[in-house]
């Protein structure tokens, strides 16, 4: 089957990056079963050609240029809530399954409330917050290598830590997972008291692609050292460090990849000679060529 047909070219990534921010993808697919993903990979493989799986796009800074090769947008969305088990595609809202299963009385998940990201992405980063992170309830992982092939990963077949999985050192799609959650009359509070606390301490309705930075362990927070730099509203071109939580870099609208980059460089800079303290990315800076 010639897939190419169906690709749609020269799509500007900005459409899918919560940040706004990306020039046009060479080729670009939406995929919402796993045996169309196992097609498009083959394909690739067989006609090197570079991909990327993108979920919501909402820790990625896609280059100005956009990307030579094939974006692939994650759309297999399905959610099967049987008592504490959780069977879900990779494609579903991350945020909407934290907000679900809080709701029947499930704890595990009250954190991915208000995290934009799919749960692909998620499982893929190892996305975190208050104390909780996503390996902890994760038992088992369907994933697409690169040929296409198929596979089941148990949890103990998987690294994971801080904002870490060893799918980052691998090529394929994560497309689907299962979680096990435990029973909790605290689960629905819980999570309510997270997304207000989310809503009150983050810029959630500007665009942005979350913490810009790692935190660098020992307890501290790469925000804290950001805002003690006297950083926080530092504005150049379209980007600027949040006002409200200084480890975000938002988007005032016309940001270029370029003003990003130039603008977390500067925050690295400042906060290594003030505190010694060399900060990582967190975010995924997606080069036009791989
Ligand atoms: C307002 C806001 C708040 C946020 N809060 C948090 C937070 O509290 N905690 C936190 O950890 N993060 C947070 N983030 C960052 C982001 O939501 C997470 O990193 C999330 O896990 C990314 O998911 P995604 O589906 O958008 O992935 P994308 O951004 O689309 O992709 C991220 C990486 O994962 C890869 N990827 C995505 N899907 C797949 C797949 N199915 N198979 C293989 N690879 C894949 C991509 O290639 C890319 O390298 C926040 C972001 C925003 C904008």
């Amino acid at each position: 089957m010639n897939l190419l047909s169906q690709f749609q070219q020269n799509k500007p990534l900005k459409d899918v990056s919560t940040f706004g921010i990306g020039g046009p993808a060479r080729f670009f697919i939406e995929v919402s079963d796993v045996e169309t993903m196992q097609k498009v990979l083959a394909y690739c493989h067989q006609n090197s050609l570079p991909f990327l799986v993108i979920g919501k796009g909402s820790n990625c800074l896609f280059d100005d240029r956009g990307f030579d090769g094939v974006a692939i947008v994650n759309k297999i969305a399905f959610c099967k809530i049987e008592e504490t088990q959780i069977d879900v595609g990779a494609g579903y809202s991350f945020s909407l399954l934290g907000a679900q299963t809080a709701r029947k009385g499930l704890a595990g998940l009250e954190f991915a409330s208000g995290i934009p990201a799919t749960v692909g992405g998620a499982v893929f980063m190892n996305a975190g917050a208050n104390g909780q992170e996503t390996s902890t309830s994760l038992i088992r992982v369907q994933y697409v290598d690169e040929r296409g092939q198929l596979e089941s990963l148990e949890k103990s077949q998987i690294e994971f830590s801080y904002r870490f999985s060893s799918f980052q050192k691998r090529r394929g799609a994560i497309v689907s997972a299962q979680f096990q959650l435990t029973p909790s009359t605290d689960a629905r509070q819980k999570q309510l008291s997270i997304i207000d606390y989310r809503m009150r301490t983050q810029p959630y309705h500007d665009p942005s692609a979350g913490c810009v930075f790692r935190n660098p362990g020992m307890g501290v927070s790469a925000g804290a050292l950001i805002e003690q730099s006297g950083l926080k509203g530092t504005l150049l071109g379209g980007a600027q460090v949040s006002d409200l939580h200084a480890n975000f870099i938002v988007n005032r609208g016309n940001a270029t990849a370029s003003d990003v980059l130039l603008l977390a460089e500067k925050v690295r800079q400042e906060v290594k000679e003030r505190s010694g303290i060399e900060l990582e990315m967190e975010i995924r800076c997606i080069p036009y060529q791989m």
